[in-house]
């Protein structure tokens, strides 16, 4: 019999927290509890992933519409409704965040809806002012984003606050150019809203391969999107109609709303953290070991409050991470190499392994861009781009980096042969499926730079 209330107290009930809690109560049968403080679900399902995504469908079938007269279909314009989407968006995330409260239920965890902080290495106070005990404490309390440290930067929303907004803005400032900041350019932008972008670097999304990155801000502007690399707010302030704008660029523009894609922080403030002299990182992110363990032996962290890959399958993986490791006797560390991952931009990229400029090797360049028959028909200028980097020795596939129409899902599949460590010449042994856009990935045969 423990001398704890709990095995386990899971703080947070995002995407790591939710599945250590249940795995750990219906895998390993130990005695789990799990606080949040807002909306089970946590930022992927409530004001991340999920309704961004939704979002970007939404926007994408303005495209869709001129593209069915395209293809012959008689249909009209058509606008859209803010408030008839917001609506059903809503019902949709209450749906999720239900699944999600059953099954923590289901699994026998007990749920706390409030806040919950660190006592001390086996204790957690809830905000209700009760304590209670665990031999394990796991923190997966995530992140959340942060405005510049510009006066009246209160003026701009976040992302967050996209969703609530009461209506859809006429214009939109959005600074930033991560991934967050470049989806939600096109998402404005296909919602019809005259969309500007401030990036104070050379090139949107910085990290992934310049040529995909090239390509991707290439077909925003084309798009219809304003951005301006190189650009930052110098001042803002409340004008007549909206929010007065100056920048770097010299101009002085009046926006209806600014919108803040600059940065997220992890939620570690006011967590009781330092007085359980946990370590934390310049960020404020937990500091953890491999095997997600803090200094504190009893106390672990998963996801995006330790600031490693900020990704909801990466937060997940952490979470059964830590439960084989603490629970079965299995000591696991998650495995953060080669990671596949979409950007949601539009057009879409979808990207494994290393940029070109990364390559720490000599390799082949293996790259092709070209207009999709889709789009050549509906006569459309976009095109589309893969790429592999192949190293010349192993001639195993370093990276994969594609920008169309469901990279997404097509990175998803690459990955896999990518990771069981594929090569060129595998590439090359499987039959291409046409006509698709994907077939280029097995039809590339002479690199197009050796470096
Ligand atoms: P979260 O999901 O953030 O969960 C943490 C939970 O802890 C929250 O519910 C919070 O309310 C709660 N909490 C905080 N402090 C306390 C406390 N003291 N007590 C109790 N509860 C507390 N990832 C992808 O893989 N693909 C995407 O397309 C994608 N798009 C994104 C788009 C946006 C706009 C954003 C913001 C993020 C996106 N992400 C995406 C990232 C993804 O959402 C996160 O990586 C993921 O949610 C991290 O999971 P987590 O469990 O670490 O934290």
């Amino acid at each position: 019999m423990s001398d704890f209330d709990y095995d386990l107290f899971v703080i947070g009930g995002g995407s790591g927290g939710v599945r250590a809690a249940r795995v750990a109560a219906g895998e390993a049968d130990a005695k789990v509890a799990i606080a949040e403080e807002s909306r089970f679900g946590g930022t992927c399902v409530i004001r991340g992933c999920v309704p961004k995504k939704l979002m970007v469908f939404a926007s994408g079938y303005g495209e869709m519409i001129a593209d069915a007269r395209a293809f012959g279909w008689d249909v009209g314009e058509g606008d859209f409704d803010w408030k008839s989407f917001q609506s059903k968006l809503s019902d949709e995330l209450d749906r999720l965040e239900g699944v999600y409260q059953r099954l923590i239920d289901n699994s026998g965890v007990d749920r706390f809806d409030q806040r919950a902080i660190v006592k001390d290495a086996h204790t957690v106070e809830l905000a209700d002012g009760t304590t209670k005990s665990a031999k394990h404490i796991l923190i997966a309390t995530g992140g959340h984003p942060v405005r510049p440290d510009l006066e009246n930067a209160n003026l701009g929303i976040v992302s967050d606050d996209i969703f609530d907004l009461p209506k859809l803005p006429k214009t939109i400032l959005i600074i930033g150019g991560g991934y967050i900041a470049c989806e939600f350019a096109g998402v404005f932008n296909g919602l019809g809203v005259e969309t500007t972008q401030y990036y104070r670097g050379a090139q949107i999304l910085r990290g992934f391969d310049e040529e995909a990155r090239g390509l991707i801000a290439e077909e925003m502007k084309t798009n219809g999107v304003d951005l301006h690399c190189g650009t930052d707010i110098i001042e803002m302030s409340e004008a007549e109609g909206g929010i007065r704008v100056k920048a770097t660029n010299g101009t002085e523009r009046v926006f209806d709303k600014v919108l803040f894609a600059t940065g997220r922080v992890p939620n570690t403030k006011g967590m009781g953290l330092e007085d359980a002299d946990v370590n934390l990182g310049r960020k404020g992110e937990i500091q953890v070991d491999e095997y997600s363990q803090t200094n504190v032996p009893s106390i672990y962290a998963i996801g995006d409050v330790t600031d490693r890959v900020n990704l909801t399958p990466v937060a997940i993986r952490e979470g059964m991470a830590f439960v084989e490791t603490v629970f079965k006797g299995n000591p696991t560390k998650p495995d953060h190499d080669l990671i596949p991952t979409a950007i949601f931009t539009q057009p879409e990229m979808g990207t494994i392994g290393i940029a070109e400029e990364d390559a720490e090797e000599p390799i082949e360049v293996y790259a092709t861009s070209f207009k999709a028959m889709h789009s050549a028909f509906a006569g459309r200028t976009d095109r589309v781009m893969m790429k592999l980097i192949v190293s010349q020795e192993s001639r195993k596939v370093l990276g994969c980096h594609i920008v169309a129409p469901n990279a997404g899902e097509m990175i998803q599949l690459a990955g896999i042969a990518i990771k069981m460590g594929a090569t060129k010449e595998d590439f090359d042994r499987t039959v291409a499926v046409h006509p698709t856009m994907a077939e280029e990935l097995v039809t590339m045969r002479e690199p197009v730079r050796r470096t």
